[in-house]
């Protein structure tokens, strides 16, 4: 470890994996600023012409181009023109991630305070695969159109929660199940400034909303007085729609169809859910591994996908939809229902096989926790100590906002 680096001394340096590259020459006929070059050997890129604008990364068939590694000193044209291979990481401990922080800037920072929830550094899933980051970004995002825009809350009830497909046409825009996107609204601020970007779970697998359509969809709650939400949420089919991402590389599904895979969630948490139980229906159907999810809403009108839900079967998802509002009802909440099912989550609980998925409201965070604490200490199991084994294996995940 090379404890006397500091962040502001590090930075980002894009490479071409030359294992991979197919030599087809991509990435050097698309770079509008000339830094990737060739010798009979290997394409490479020079890190002093580089601008990081990501044009000549969804091109590219293999992804060899999609390389990263943070650097004290930038590796020449010479030494890539040398490798067989990329050379490993170099190890600048804590002050690499700030570095990597730093460079994703607004987004890195939203994702980092959403990801805070899990106690520690998050870490991905060991089976999931490797994500792909940050190829548009706000000076060049991604043009989507709007496929489909579907009301999935009760159109009488308080709360409007929308289904929304988006298609890339001709433009690769590669996702995995837990991954978010950014939305650019469009218009300014009162001060001027164009609108942040707001991020939104995908809520379709990685192939796609209909499979290998290119599209992929979101679950987006219309907000009072909110930009972004109800920019989206009144798009009519056919509007072009601005896309950066895709972003997370942590929040992600384990690909081992022996994982266990606990879900808890409210409201449009439930989005990354809906592609994790889609993923597992495609690749994995009669998997080994158990899929269970704790849903929580204030009555079923205002629960999204309840309809759709109810088709899901059993035996590929099971549901525990709990509700804080039904009229007669006492209130149930979904850290009630963890505690009422503590005999069975305290078997998964067991398993070095089993990963816990948080997602949703920021408020939801201590109630889990401390039922997953109560289920621990009725079955032997010390909480205080599993959760950050889980953290640290990458087993145990939280998204709030
Ligand atoms: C990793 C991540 C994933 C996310 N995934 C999803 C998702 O899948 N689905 C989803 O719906 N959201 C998701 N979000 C939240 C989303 O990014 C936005 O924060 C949310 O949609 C609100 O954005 P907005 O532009 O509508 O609200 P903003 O304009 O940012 O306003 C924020 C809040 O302030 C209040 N407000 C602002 N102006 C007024 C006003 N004039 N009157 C009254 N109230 C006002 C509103 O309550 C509003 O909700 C995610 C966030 C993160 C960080």
């Amino acid at each position: 470890m090379n404890a006397l680096v500091r962040p502001s001394e590090l930075k980002k340096q894009h490479l071409i994996d030359p294992e991979i590259c197919i030599r087809c020459g991509t990435c050097e006929a698309t770079c509008p600023v000339g830094a990737v070059s060739h010798d009979d050997v290997n394409y490479v890129v020079d890190a002093d012409k580089c601008e990081y604008c990501m044009d000549c990364i969804a091109p590219c068939p293999t992804g060899s181009i999609d390389n990263w590694r943070i650097v004290k000193v930038a590796y020449s044209l010479a030494d890539q023109l040398g490798w067989a291979e990329l050379p490993r990481q170099e190890d600048f401990g804590e002050a690499a991630a700030a570095a990597v922080e730093a460079i994703e800037g607004e987004v890195g920072a939203l994702l980092e305070r959403a990801h805070s929830g899990t106690g520690g550094k998050p870490v991905a899933p060991v089976t999931a695969s490797k994500p792909t980051v940050n190829i548009f970004t706000r000076t060049r995002p991604a043009t989507a159109t709007v496929q489909g825009n579907y009301r999935i809350t009760a159109q009488n009830g308080s709360s409007d929660v929308r289904h929304i497909v988006l298609s890339f046409g001709e433009t690769l825009f590669p996702v995995l199940e837990g991954q978010s996107i950014g939305i650019v609204p469009p218009g300014m601020r009162a001060d001027g400034r164009p609108h942040d970007v707001r991020l939104y779970s995908v809520a379709s697998a990685r192939d796609g909303e209909k499979r290998n359509a290119n599209n992929l969809s979101l679950t987006v709650k219309r907000s009072e007085g909110g930009v972004a939400s109800n920019y989206i949420c009144d798009l009519k089919i056919g509007e072009k729609v601005q896309v950066t991402g895709p972003f997370g590389a942590t929040f992600l599904m384990p690909n081992d169809p022996s994982t266990n895979i606990i879900m808890i969630c409210t409201g449009t948490g439930s989005a990354p859910f809906r592609a994790f139980t889609e993923r597992r229906r495609r690749a994995a159907p009669g998997a080994p591994g158990k899929m269970i999810m704790f849903f929580g809403a204030r009555a079923p009108e205002e629960l999204p996908y309840f309809g759709p839900l109810q088709k899901v079967p059993e035996s590929l998802l099971e549901k525990h939809l709990v509700y804080s509002r039904l009229p007669g009802r006492p209130k149930e909440y979904v850290q009630d229902r963890i505690r009422s099912r503590a005999g069975r989550l305290a078997d998964l609980l067991g398993s070095e096989q089993t990963h816990i998925f948080i997602c949703g409201l920021k408020g939801m965070e201590a109630g889990v926790d401390e039922a997953l604490a109560d289920v621990c200490r009725g079955y032997s199991l010390d909480w205080s100590r599993l959760k950050p084994q889980m953290r640290a294996t990458g087993r145990y995940h939280v998204e709030t906002y």
